[in-house]
């Protein structure tokens, strides 16, 4: 790890006080307060139960904040053009947009919607990237509309939209598919020539030539590989790819940042990703990252209470709590494995099996939990869910979405508020 290397100092704080070798997959400064209490931003976590409900999302603000500086500096230090463009899908929450908005970051959104939450959390058009592989004209003509600053092109059929729109001038980069693979779940690659993103490597010329010919202004070349990539030699295979592509002025290597949702995984720091993307991209380039998950998934601790806990002899202990597939759908998408303590009691006496409350067998939080001594009434803290959680939310069995509360130095603030029944028929007609 590189001397003074900020995530790598970030993840020491975080595990300061946290018992189980857990504190570098908890929020930056969580610890246990004097009553055995896990604390999140300062917040003891059972009067954030208490004040705002189960489930919900709580946030440790100083904690995308440190890890949003971090990802910059890494970046800055060692190419001082470089920019962190913050992929919003991973947490796309207009209070977040505006925080990285305010860190200095730019931002990509994916989605007409993405779109407006950037623009109403504070960030000017000019910090935008539309990504997209099947942006509608609708979305194309919402972007050239508010005069985003780059459109990410993703196939020749919306070059051919774009020069409908007579998008004259309008700066592009082209996202290919680079043939580069990582290491990770099938679900989460995107590198590979066989995908829906980007156009076909081999075809990149012609792209560039059709994008110059409607008139639009090429940037450069953009790929996204894939998500929690922790081998990082395929950066350095990227970026000689896309710099292979012509002297463009920008080169994009979109995200994947590695983040820590069980103890064992111990991600490498954003120095190791600038080091490893600026190693092959000639140093006339302007390099750009689009780290989503790094800068946000830590920083979140969901919070439920423990409803039934059911031993069957024999077989297993089942612990349900009140929420599951509508506030993290990921172990259902991709088999994601998370952590998960009592809040006031850590601890691992108890092998059981975490469940929501959704009518599916499949609905399983942790398939291979330990807890101490599980309870009805207990709150139960899972982390590391800051990241595909809030922004993969769904009302299955009409559960209303929970609320984010984001927590500093002792203060809680709700950002988003949990949904009513009544907004569950707002779109009745
Ligand atoms: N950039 C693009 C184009 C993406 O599609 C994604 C994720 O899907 C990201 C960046 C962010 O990935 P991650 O959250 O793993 O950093």
């Amino acid at each position: 790890m590189a001397a003074g290397d900020s995530q790598g100092a970030l993840a020491d704080a975080g595990a300061a006080d946290l018992p189980g070798g857990l504190g570098h997959v908890f929020p930056l400064g969580s610890r246990l307060n004097e009553a055995g209490r896990l604390e999140i931003g300062g917040c003891d976590s059972l009067e954030l139960a208490r004040e705002f409900g189960t489930p919900a999302y709580f946030y440790a603000e100083d904690d995308m904040r440190a890890r949003a500086r971090a990802t910059v500096a890494a970046f800055r230090e060692r190419a001082s053009g470089s920019e962190v463009v913050y992929a919003s899908k991973a947490f796309p929450c207009t209070a977040a947009l505006a925080l990285f908005a305010e860190e200095g970051l730019l931002c990509d959104v994916a989605s007409g919607g993405e779109l407006h939450l950037a623009l109403r959390g504070g960030y000017g058009a000019e910090s935008l990237y539309m990504h997209g592989n099947n942006k509608t004209v609708a979305e194309l003509r919402q972007a050239l509309d508010a005069e985003v600053g780059c459109i990410v092109v993703d196939s020749f059929d919306e070059i051919a939209r774009l020069a409908d729109l007579t998008a004259d001038g309008q700066r592009v980069l082209i996202r290919v598919a680079p043939g580069v693979e990582p290491d990770t779940h099938a679900k989460i690659a995107t590198g590979q020539e066989d995908s829906k993103f980007g156009v076909p490597l081999a075809h990149a010329a012609r792209a560039i030539e059709a994008a110059e010919g409607a008139g639009l202004m090429v940037l450069g070349m953009h790929a996204h590989i894939g998500s929690q990539v922790f081998d990082l030699e395929v950066y350095e295979t990227l970026g000689e790819v896309l710099s292979g592509l012509g002297k463009f002025p920008v080169v994009s290597m979109g995200g994947g940042f590695a983040v820590a949702y069980t103890r064992d995984q111990r991600p490498p720091p954003p120095s190791a990703y600038a080091e490893a993307m600026l190693s092959a991209v000639p140093n006339d380039r302007q390099l750009l990252c689009e780290p989503g998950r790094s800068l946000v998934a830590n920083a979140c601790v969901t919070l439920y209470t423990v409803g039934t806990v059911k031993e069957i002899p024999g077989v297993r202990t089942y612990v349900a709590v009140d929420g599951g597939m509508s506030d993290n759908i990921r172990p259902m998408l991709y088999d994601a494995a998370y952590e998960a303590q009592i809040a006031d009691r850590f601890g691992e006496s108890t092998p059981c099996r975490i469940v929501g409350m959704h009518c599916e067998s499949g609905d399983v939080l942790v398939p291979d939990a330990a807890l101490a001594d599980p309870r009805p009434g207990d709150v139960l803290a899972v982390p590391a869910t800051g990241a595909y959680g809030h922004a993969m939310a769904n009302n299955y069995n009409a559960v209303p979405r929970p609320p984010v509360v984001f927590c500093r130095a002792g203060d809680a603030r709700l950002v988003v508020r949990r949904e009513t029944y009544d907004d569950l028929t707002a779109r009745d007609v």
